[in-house]
């Protein structure tokens, strides 16, 4: 019997065993923390992630030195706490739709394709909560610096949305 460091229950040594899985072979360990107990840990890392991935994510791509922003970290992670959703702002298009659809797969070329950004809804504006929006790649390319948000949003309407459907 082996003594679980979190839950504190002893158990079987089977239910402290672990497998690590290298290239071509298994091998299998011991953990001081029971199967139960390492679930339950593994459950809530993975959904902290995912939350927190995408805030974080997005804080790091402006996150340089060049990028003039006006709000801190924290105020922006509340920003982005407060969204109603995760969409591109311009086409509306979520996350998972986007690469379900994969639409960006015929204009290839563009090594950014793979990442929501936060756009500068007026591009000659500095970074602040009030001018930012969450950007698909295909909206953040075309939008460029050439239209600014309320125009942009008519252009992703009429050209944009459609290649979705
Ligand atoms: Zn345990
Ligand atoms: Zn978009």
């Amino acid at each position: 019997m082996k003594k679980c460091i979190v839950c504190k229950k002893k158990q079987s040594f089977e239910e402290f065993k672990i497998k690590n899985y290298y290239k071509h072979r298994t091998s299998t360990g011991s953990s001081s923390t029971c199967k139960k107990c390492r679930n339950e840990r593994h459950k809530i890392n993975k959904r902290s992630i995912k939350r927190e991935f995408s805030a974080r994510g997005l804080y790091k791509g402006i996150n340089k030195a060049r990028y003039k922003k006006t709000f801190t970290r924290e105020a922006f992670i509340k920003w982005h706490e407060n969204l109603e959703n995760y969409n591109c702002g311009y086409c509306n298009i979520s996350y998972e739709k986007y690469f379900k659809k994969k639409v960006y797969q015929k204009y290839p070329g563009l090594k950014t394709w793979l990442k929501f950004t936060l756009d500068r809804k007026d591009s000659f504006k500095p970074y602040t909560l009030k001018n930012i929006s969450i950007c698909c790649p295909l909206c953040n390319y075309v939008k460029g610096f050439i239209f600014n948000a309320e125009d942009f949003k008519k252009i992703a309407k009429q050209f944009i949305i459609p290649l979705y459907k």
